[in-house]
Formats: C-alpha cells, sequence, structure tokens
C-alpha cells in the first residue's frame, strides 16, 4: 500500500523546518519532495507539525516474562509507542534470563506476537546474570541476540569482563555495561551526600560507578571491543570517558532523561518514585553529563524504562526496588527543559535519539531520508500537556514527574509503514 504524508516539517540540521510531503510504500519511505504528484490509496495530513525519524531507546524493560504484574511486551511497547519510539532494546533482567538459544527464540516469538513496535532483545554476558558462568556468545548471537549485557548488577571481577570483551571482539557485538562496584555500594539505596544525609539513609558513593567504568575502559581498549556504558551518573565517570575516547577506545555512553533533568536535592522526602539506579547525583554531576552530551562524550540518550507496581515502590527508599518509568515523558520533559529553555537545539536533542542511537550501534535506522524504513514520529511542538501517571499506557506509575508540565507531545508514531499510535484516535477508543 501507498501513503503520502501531507504537510510535514521536516527538521534540518540549520534547526530550521522545511515543508516536505513524503510517500511510503510498503515499509519504504520512496521519496520526500516539496509536493508528490502521484495519486495514492492512504493520505495523512501532518498539519504543519513536525516529522521525525521514529526515536529509539536502547534501554528499556519490557519485565516479560516473569515480571508481568509490572509490564508486559505488550504494555511496554504501547508505551514506547505513545513516547514516539519505533525500535527500543530490552534488557535481559527477566526470567527465565535469555542466557540461552531457547530462551532468546521464546522472547522473540512472543515479541512478534505482542509487541506495537521494533523490539531488540539484548541476552545476558553471564548464565542468570549472577556474574559467574558467561554464556555463549555465538549462539545467542545467532538466536537473534542484539548485544550483550547483565545491565542491572556490574561485571564483578576484571578476569570476567575482560574474557567476555575478548569474546565479544572476536564475534564482532557490543559489551553494554551497568557499572557498579559492590564492594563500594555499602548498602546504599540513593546517592551518598547531603540528601542521604538529610534523610538518614545509606548513601551510594560515586566511586562505585567510575571506578568500574575506569578499568572497563582499559579492558575495552586492550580486547578491541566496543564497550558501551549504561546511564552515566558521575562526573568522574564523564571525565573517565571522555579522556579513554581521547586515547581512541572504543567506548560510548548514555544518560537517561531522569539524570540530565533532576540533581539528588530535588528528591522531596522518602519517596520511591526517585529511588533509581544509578541514583540522582549532585548539581555538578548533573551539569557535568549535560556537559559530556553536548561534547559528544556521552553519545545518546536512553530512558533506563524501569516499570514496577505500586505497591513495590510504596513503601519508602530502604525497601522498594530501583527504577523509574521513562518512554511516555521522555521527548516532552527533554524538549521542554532543554530545549525551550535553549540549553540545546531540537536538533541536537533529535539527533541523540535517533542518529547517534543508530550510529553507535549500526542500526539501520535513526534516519528520516529516501529509502529509510518508514519509521515515524510526529511531534506538536505547540501541544501543552500536564504529565498525570495514571493516563500512562505503561502498568509502571513510578515516575518522579508526576504533575509536571510539558510542550512537545508525540501525537502519531508509524513503524514499518503501519501507523501504531495515533493520538486523536487512541482517545476515541478509550
Ligand atoms: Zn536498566
Amino acid at each position: 500500500m501507498k501513503t503520502i504524508l501531507l504537510n510535514a516539517n521536516r527538521l534540518l540540521p540549520s534547526n530550521e523546518l522545511e515543508k516536505v510531503e513524503v510517500l511510503i510504500e510498503d515499509n519504504k519511505i520512496i521519496k520526500i519532495a516539496s509536493q508528490i504528484p502521484d495519486k495514492v490509496e492512504n493520505y495523512i495530513d501532518i498539519e504543519g507539525k513536525l516529522l521525525l525519524p521514529g526515536l529509539i531507546d536502547v534501554h528499556i524493560h519490557l519485565r516479560e516474562p516473569g515480571g508481568e504484574h509490572k509490564e508486559t511486551i505488550k504494555t511496554g511497547t504501547m508505551a514506547a509507542a505513545r513516547g514516539g519510539y519505533t525500535t527500543v532494546c530490552a534488557m535481559p533482567n527477566t526470567n527465565p534470563v535469555p542466557d540461552h538459544p531457547e530462551a532468546l527464540t521464546s522472547l522473540l516469538s512472543k515479541i512478534a506476537d505482542d509487541a506495537h513496535i521494533r523490539v531488540l532483545p539484548y541476552a545476558s554476558i553471564t548464565k542468570s546474570l549472577k556474574g559467574e558462568e558467561r554464556t555463549d556468545i555465538q549462539s545467542l548471537i545467532d538466536a537473534g541476540a542484539f548485544a550483550f549485557t547483565d545491565d542491572g548488577v556490574g561485571i564483578q571481577t576484571a578476569d570476567q569482563m575482560y574474557q567476555a570483551m575478548k569474546d565479544a571482539a572476536r564475534h564482532n557485538t557490543t559489551i553494554v555495561a551497568h557499572c557498579e562496584d559492590n564492594s563500594l555500594v555499602y548498602g546504599g539505596v540513593l546517592h551518598e551526600g547531603e540528601v542521604s544525609e538529610r534523610l538518614s539513609l545509606p548513601g551510594i558513593p560515586s566511586l562505585s560507578e567510575s571506578v568500574q567504568i575506569a578499568r572497563d575502559v582499559l579492558l575495552a581498549e586492550a580486547t578491541g571491543c566496543h564497550y558501551h556504558v549504561c546511564h552515566v551518573s558521575t562526573k568522574e565517570s564523564v571525565r573517565v570517558i571522555r579522556d579513554a575516547k581521547k586515547a581512541g577506545i572504543h567506548v560510548t555512553a548514555e544518560v537517561s532523561p531522569h539524570h540530565l533533568l533532576l540533581n539528588e536535592t530535588d528528591i522531596p522526602d522518602d519517596n520511591a518514585d526517585w529511588k533509581m539506579n544509578p541514583p540522582l547525583r549532585s548539581t555538578e554531576d548533573q551539569q557535568a553529563l549535560f556537559d559530556g552530551l553536548m561534547d559528544g562524550t556521552i553519545d545518546l540518550i536512553a530512558t533506563d524504562h524501569a516499570p514496577h507496581a505500586t505497591e513495590e515502590k510504596a513503601v519508602g527508599f530502604k525497601e522498594a526496588p530501583f527504577g523509574i518509568v521513562g518512554l511516555e515523558t521522555a521527548f516532552p520533559l527533554l524538549y521542554t527543559h532543554l530545549v525551550l529553555k535553549g540549553k540545546m537545539t531540537l536538533y541536537q536533542l533529535v539527533e541523540r535519539m535517533t542518529e547517534k542511537p543508530a550510529a553507535t550501534f549500526q542500526l539501520p535506522y535513526g534516519k528520516l531520508e529516501e529509502d529509510s524504513v518508514a519509521d515515524i514520529t510526529v511531534i506538536d511542538l505547540e501541544k501543552e500537556e500536564t504529565i498525570h501517571r495514571e493516563t500512562f499506557y505503561s502498568k509502571g506509575k513510578n515516575t518522579p514527574f508526576d504533575n509536571w508540565k510539558v510542550k512537545g507531545i508525540p501525537v502519531l508514531t508509524m513503524v514499518n509503514g503501519v501507523v501504531v499510535y495515533e493520538e486523536a484516535k487512541q482517545h476515541e477508543e478509550a
């Protein structure tokens, strides 16, 4: 089937908007031009809204299998579509863990049945994420693994990481790392600093993250492996990654919207909707993350969407699980608080949510051009909303951004040429 998108505003690197029409046939963008004379079956009037390549999130948790009370492939990908995402990469801390080909194959078939958008699943580096026995990288790649990570826990011994990276380099895949040295965590539940003191809660030192990144970049240098650092949170981590990049080591990194927009002083009280790992750090850390994102030390933005059931989060900082949701709020929050406040341009933001993640992982998405896959996100830059957690499609309502006013709302999402989310329609159905 052929579709033409009318009255679309495409974003140019100069940040100017260009009025275009887009011809889509099956799953491909065939033509982008100021006017397309073809007669087709289907027209979608974008009404002057912003047309972007579909957003890409390389770090989310879908919880299925094993954690369906928190989220399912269906609800998580509906949330992603509503947030303007067309491709997400799912972390392997599920039950079972995709640490052998059969588990991955069964996960991929659930994804094929239930997912509203494209889901690329990670496999784990070690069996059951225990950090003991390594998985068989080749058989997991053959079964469809996107890359390898034990996200949620750090790889504790240098030898374990060294062997994993050697293996990954041999098979030309990426080691994606949650960096956390358990011997430096001391039972912490939020950043070790003025707020942990004020609330009398055990703190997580910055060192627990940066020490492990420092170790890993040297291992990446020694092995030639592509090493990607998850959710960087400290200024020391940014410095280590910056130095490693300067030294020519193949390291890339991501930062989450909440670490860009919040710091420990925003934590109001003992409320676990503010509990995440890594934790919100100091104002200096927050500034260093933003600077790192702007100078290219940090390559991309990923949400670390981590849904939990409301009752699991209701028990306070000490007992509640780590993590907050992020898929439905990321773009509007970042647009409102970084672009509209003049801290970065719209193009810079979009690049870090589309082109950069695609380039980092060599994905054939993230660009709006002729011959590319028809993954499209339409944003209403003028539309203003208040975030209400109870309206989330995600089963997870755990967010510190409830009641925040935002602008720049995703209103239509198309994956492979098929509309998977359209705001007006969804509201009629609801
Ligand atoms: Zn995560």
